[in-house]
Formats: C-alpha cells, sequence, structure tokens
C-alpha cells in the first residue's frame, strides 16, 4: 500500500538527517514510517503510490481554504512573471501590512519576517532591548519555534520526541527563560515574585496547539495580561497558529485581551514561508532602522510570498469562520458519539477548526501535566487505523488537528465512520 512511500524514505534518511526536514513529519511517535505525498487538491492529500487521504493536519494549519487553492495560486502566478524577490521595497508590503494591522486588534505596526520561529525570536528580542530586562516566561508545554531560549519545556516535535531540554542550547541560554504552568495564575505569580523586575517578557500560547489542543480559560489570561501591567512586563501572544484561524483577528479577538506584541505565521503565507510579529508602534518603533534592536533578513517581504498571503488574508471574513465553526463542530460531534458507544477512554478538546482526541481516562486536559498523562500507545494506533482508511491525522497525540473549508458533507461523513472504526479496532 505504502511502497513507494517505503522507497522514498529509504532513500531519504541517506540524505536529510532522519530523512526529513522536520521532526514530526518521521511518525516517530506513531510508530510507522512517513507516507511521501505528490500532490493536494482541496481536502485531499495523494500519495505517492496514488493513495487518497483525506487532509486533517492543512500542512500544520496554513491551508485554510485547503489545497492547491484556485486564488492563490493565481495571484501567485501574476507575481511570478515580475521576478520573485527584489531585496528592496515594494508596495505588496504596505498592502500586507495594511491588512493584519486591520484585522489583528492589537497590531499597529508589523514586521515580516519568514517563519514562525524567526518571528517568535525577534519578538523577544525586541522585549528585550525594549525593556532592559533578560528574563523571559513561557509556559510549559507551549512551542514557539525552535530558538535557543524556547526548547524549555517545548511543546510539539520536543514533547513527541521526549527532548524538553535540546543539547546545543547552552546553560547561560537557558537560565533567561523561566517556566510556569498553563492556565495556573498561581504558577505565573511565584515565578513574579522571584524574579522581580527581571522578566521583560511572558509569551503564551493563547490557545495552545502543541501539546494537543489546550484551551486557555479566559479569566487567566484576563490575569495575566493584569500581572504584566503591574509589573512593566511586555505580553506576548504567540499567534503564529491561532492567527486568522480561530478568528480572523485570532486569539485576542475571540478573548478580548490585548497583547503589547503578537507573533504571527502559518496562514499569513497562504503557505508559503512567512511569518510577522507587530504591536504598539511605540514598542515596534523600537526596532532598526528607527530604534537600537536589530532584525532584518534577505528575503522578508518579498512580493512572490506576501501575494499568496494577502490573497488568504483578503477573504477572511464571518462567513468563512461560521463555515469552518460548523464543519468542525459537526465532526467533533461524531466523535464524541463514537467514543461514548465504543465506550473508548477519550475526550475532546476543541477550539474552532483545530481540535485534538486526546487518550485518557482524565476528564479533562488543560495543562502540559495533563497532557503528558495521555496514551500515546492508543493514540499511535488509532492513527494507524485511520491512516489505512484514508484520513490523514496529525502523527502525534501531541498536535492538533486542522479543518480547512475544502471538506465536503462527504468528507465529514467518511472521517466520522472512520473515527467509529478505528475506535472499534482498538
Ligand atoms: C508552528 C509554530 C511556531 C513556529 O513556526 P515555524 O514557521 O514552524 O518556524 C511558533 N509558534 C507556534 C505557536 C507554532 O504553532
Amino acid at each position: 500500500m505504502y511502497n513507494k512511500s517505503e522507497i522514498a524514505f529509504e532513500q531519504s534518511k541517506k540524505l536529510i538527517p532522519g530523512g526529513v526536514n522536520s521532526p514530526v513529519r518521521a511518525f516517530k511517535s506513531v510508530k510507522c514510517n512517513p507516507i511521501f505525498f505528490d500532490h493536494g487538491k482541496g481536502s485531499k492529500l495523494y500519495d505517492v503510490d496514488g493513495n487518497e487521504f483525506i487532509d486533517c493536519i492543512s500542512s500544520w494549519g496554513p491551508l485554510i481554504f485547503g489545497h492547491a487553492d484556485k486564488i492563490t495560486q493565481e495571484k501567485l502566478n501574476e507575481y511570478l512573471l515580475k521576478g520573485t524577490t527584489y531585496g528592496a521595497p515594494t508596495i505588496i508590503e504596505s498592502k500586507m501590512a495594511k491588512k493584519i494591522i486591520e484585522l489583528v486588534p492589537s497590531i499597529e505596526k508589523v514586521r515580516m519576517v519568514n517563519s514562525g520561529t524567526e518571528a517568535t525570536m525577534s519578538a523577544i528580542r525586541l522585549a528585550r532591548g525594549y525593556t532592559s530586562r533578560n528574563l523571559i516566561l513561557k509556559f510549559s508545554g507551549n512551542y514557539h519555534g525552535h530558538g535557543d531560549s524556547f526548547l524549555i519545556k517545548a511543546g510539539s516535535g520536543a514533547m513527541t520526541l521526549g527532548l524538553p531540554d535540546s543539547p546545543g542550547v547552552t546553560k547561560n541560554t537557558a537560565k533567561d527563560t523561566i517556566i510556569a504552568e498553563f492556565n495556573s495564575i498561581e504558577s505565573v505569580k511565584e515565578q513574579f515574585k522571584q524574579n522581580l523586575d527581571q522578566i521583560a517578557a511572558v509569551i503564551i500560547e493563547p490557545v495552545a496547539g502543541n501539546m494537543g489542543l489546550v484551551k486557555s480559560r479566559r479569566d487567566f489570561l484576563v490575569e495575566l495580561r493584569n500581572i504584566c501591567d503591574e509589573n512593566k512586563t511586555l505580553l506576548i501572544f504567540d499567534e503564529v497558529m491561532s492567527g486568522f484561524r480561530l478568528a480572523a483577528g485570532g486569539a485576542q479577538e475571540v478573548y478580548n485581551v490585548i497583547p503589547d506584541i503578537t507573533t504571527l505565521g502559518k496562514i499569513i503565507g497562504g503557505g508559503l514561508p512567512v511569518g510577522a510579529y507587530g504591536g504598539k508602534s511605540e514598542i515596534m518603533d523600537f526596532l532598526a532602522p528607527n530604534g537600537p534592536v536589530y532584525q532584518a533578513g534577505t528575503l522578508s517581504g518579498n512580493p512572490l510570498a506576501m501575494s499568496a498571503g494577502l490573497s488568504v488574508l483578503n477573504r477572511l471574513n464571518k462567513k468563512l469562520y461560521e463555515k469552518l465553526e460548523n464543519i468542525t463542530k459537526k465532526i467533533e460531534k461524531g466523535f464524541l458519539k463514537n467514543i461514548k458507544e465504543t465506550k473508548s477512554k477519550a475526550i475532546v478538546n476543541r477550539a474552532g477548526s483545530m481540535m485534538t482526541l486526546f487518550f485518557t481516562d482524565q476528564e479533562k486536559i488543560e495543562s502540559y501535566n495533563d497532557a503528558v498523562r495521555c496514551n500515546l500507545d492508543q493514540y499511535a494506533k488509532y492513527f494507524k487505523n485511520m491512516l489505512d482508511m484514508g484520513i490523514y491525522l496529525p502523527p502525534s497525540q501531541y498536535e492538533c488537528m486542522f479543518i480547512s473549508s475544502a471538506y465536503s458533507e462527504n468528507d465529514i461523513k467518511k472521517i466520522i465512520d472512520c473515527n467509529k472504526k478505528s475506535l472499534e479496532l482498538l
């Protein structure tokens, strides 16, 4: 069934570390070999063996309209003919900035970069420069890309592979990152007490998607905002995942809690490598060439990537989010019914079109400590069952499903039916 993928993996392992360019793709935690893909169309992915899958990952979030989206392609074609990059200003960069500022409540000025990792790394440098303080507070199980300062109690691949502290991150760097527990304001207060006037910024995924889907409680975010204000600490929302996905204005719009700096990625590039960070003008103007904090990028804001991203941002509206909500709610309902009928020990966490089925006998998953107590063996078996029935899920319990607007009623029904069969087979 996966012959050509097996051969491709044997090859790539000789050429690329682990055969992949990003660790979770290797399928290690679900104990099988990765599938190699040939093309995508709408809600579907097609592998090199010709198998068809309903894609429940959307390239880890970016493809909100599904694969090979026509309008994005047309815009890309238009810009491709003009050349791909000039390393000089273009008008489309201002159009992009204007759109982002319009959509994201906290952003008055924005700087484009090339990935989510770059956005978060730059955001904490800016926060440190602006506040003249060193410490960054992050939450266990939150993932902010692979910057050294963040590979401490990180989620996503670092959690999947059991590498919470990566070798190569120096002790001196690690000591400037302090940790609190997600959804625990007490743990935040404790850190502020112990590190008075030293914390430059608190960075958080307001809706965490990198330990499986875990929502923060609104009162927790409100308190966090207050504590940051009281201590003159900047609050950074890492909305690389939640931005433009939960709503056009991201989690900050949904929760109505406004951070000082917001980091963006994934959807913002419409499938091309793009990231961004933005916030209050006063803070953003601390960046070079206006201010002393340096940050740059040869390909930052290149017109090709901007054209893809802007074509997506221009189509984010209420109707789209209602559609995504309806599709994902149906899938959630189906899963919950199946869990009940098959007497499975599992629960579902969902926020908009992000969702995780956790194998656990706990009643809720609200933190890293809850998430790590899930049954990973069961998830691995469930994943394989679903894969063989043509449903492509995240290859780890600690990631979430991302639903696109390209799903048909048939896709929804098939996902729910296969979920039932897969649970029965466990
Ligand atoms: C994906 C992600 C990142 C990293 O983005 P890359 O583009 O993979 O570098 C950072 N923060 C969050 C919340 C993410 O989900």
